[in-house]
């Protein structure tokens, strides 16, 4: 079969196996060399391809729930979308969601996923009380912070290297609504969005869409947007299906600098300079692309791929800067460009966000991308930051070890587990990891 991910490059053959019972699992790995987990495939880049792969999606029971603290335990192909749709009207809410809610509880795990409230809640595996996971061997191993805490640190972000996740038990947030209280900033430019993003530091919820073709001292153009859930309203589930659909590739040239920068104008303008108090739904705020179904077919029949960075906060201003000059001077980038402020960095050996801010933008692939990627990849190193995994397709050995300095210790445990024998992907291949 052909398997690819959101990103729909590379596309790859590979054999498929899917389970419903651990027993089945176990014989699948005690007989094959090597394999990754795929759950719904929202990573962008090869972090899920392999030439074998095991699909998670029919672990997709919920186990069980405590209504008094909000902690569910599912399987780990349960998609968020199934857990806010049986909790919300119930009055709970994912701690941290990323934006889409069609991925699985053991994807989020293995990318430890971050939202646009990372300054105020961390990571999804913040939310995370523990997880069973089947290893190499076939044992399976309950994993908390203090039972293989190792193991926890290594596999929170890991990207599915170090076994089979098949339950996650994770902690949800009361909320009273399904609604969120929204306020919207027109940003002249990056001071101005720095400014603001610290100014509403307090505000659970922050994430700024950004021009990347702007010039000059527009450099940074944004609309920011902060949001806290609603006091009241109803909690109903928000809608099941996407309201759109994309039904094919779109034609390359459909998407070029030009109707990129015209789309960036029109989408500046259309927002109001500043607009406190709006109500909008969950979806609106939280999935706004999960409202066009195959959203990612836009690109062309040649795919794309997304590039996240994040920098140091004293870093980030300058560094930004230099990364957008390049950008807009290329005529590079999309219109889906996202700015987010980071709070602390877990200890989680490969999660990727750390205190400082995080860009992530598209680039249709196209000849000269990979080198002109090679250059941002340099000023992000300069820079003191690193590239997000789950994202990416393309990077360097010595980009992943100078932006991510515990991959010894993740080393450690793959080689001492023998799960290197046993879990890799195209990512792990390419990254020697
Ligand atoms: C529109 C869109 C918006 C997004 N927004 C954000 C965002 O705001 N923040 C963010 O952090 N991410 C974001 N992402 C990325 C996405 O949240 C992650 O890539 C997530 O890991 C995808 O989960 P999945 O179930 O699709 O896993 P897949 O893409 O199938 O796999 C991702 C990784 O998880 C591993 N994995 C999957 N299941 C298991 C398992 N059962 N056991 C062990 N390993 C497993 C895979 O091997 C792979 O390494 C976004 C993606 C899209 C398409």
């Amino acid at each position: 079969m052909e398997i690819t991910g959101w990103g729909n490059y590379p596309v790859i053959q590979a054999d498929g196996f899917s389970f419903e019972t651990t027993d089945q699992l176990n014989h699948f790995l005690k007989k094959t060399d090597t394999c990754i987990a795929y759950g719904m495939g929202r990573s962008y880049g090869d972090s899920a391809l392999n030439h074998r792969v095991v699909f998670s999606r029919r672990l997709d029971k919920i186990l069980d729930f405590d209504s008094k603290q909000g902690v569910v335990t599912c399987e780990s192909g349960v998609t968020l979308a199934d857990i806010i749709n049986t909790y919300l009207p119930g009055g709970w809410f994912l701690t941290v969601t990323p934006g889409t809610k069609f991925i699985t509880a053991g994807g989020a795990v293995a990318s430890d996923v971050h939202g646009k409230n990372h300054h105020k809640a961390g990571c999804f595996c913040e939310s995370v009380i523990c997880f069973d996971i089947m290893l190499p061997d076939g044992s399976i191993v309950a994993c908390n912070r203090e039972n293989n805490p190792d193991l926890f640190r290594a596999t929170c972000g890991g990207m599915g290297l170090t076994g089979i996740i098949l339950t996650v038990t994770l902690k949800l947030q009361p909320v009273k609504s399904s609604n969120i209280r929204e306020t919207i900033m027109r940003c002249q430019n990056l001071d101005v969005v720095f400014d603001l993003f610290e100014r509403y530091e307090s505000t659970t919820y922050s994430v700024a869409w950004i021009d990347c073709q702007a010039k000059g001292e527009n450099i940074g153009r944004s609309v920011l947007m902060v949001g806290e859930h609603a006091d009241s309203g109803n909690l109903a589930p928000p809608a099941v299906k996407p309201s759109i659909s994309i039904p094919f590739n779109f034609p390359g040239f459909c998407l070029n600098r030009y109707s990129i920068s015209v789309f960036n104008h029109l989408y500046f303008r259309k927002n109001p300079g500043y607009e406190s108090g709006r109500i909008v739904s969950l979806d609106t705020f939280f999935y706004p692309l999960d409202a066009i179904d195959m959203w990612n077919r836009i690109y062309g029949k040649n795919g794309f791929t997304q590039y996240q960075l994040v920098l140091p906060k004293a870093a980030s201003l300058k560094g930004l800067r230099a990364i957008l000059e390049k950008i807009a001077s290329a005529g590079m980038g999309s219109f889906l460009a996202v700015l987010k402020l980071f709070g602390r960095e877990n200890d989680n050996y490969l999660s990727f966000p750390m205190e400082g801010y995080t860009l992530a933008l598209d680039f249709k692939m196209q000849p000269g991308l990979f080198p002109f990627l090679d250059i941002l990849d340099a000023i992000v190193l300069d820079h003191g930051g690193r590239l997000y995994l789950t994202k990416d397709v393309r990077m360097k050995r010595d980009v992943f070890i100078n932006g991510y300095p515990r991959w010894k210790e993740f080393e450690r445990l793959r080689t001492q587990e023998h799960m290197k024998d046993k879990f890799n992907s195209l990512q792990s291949i390419r990254l020697e990891i």
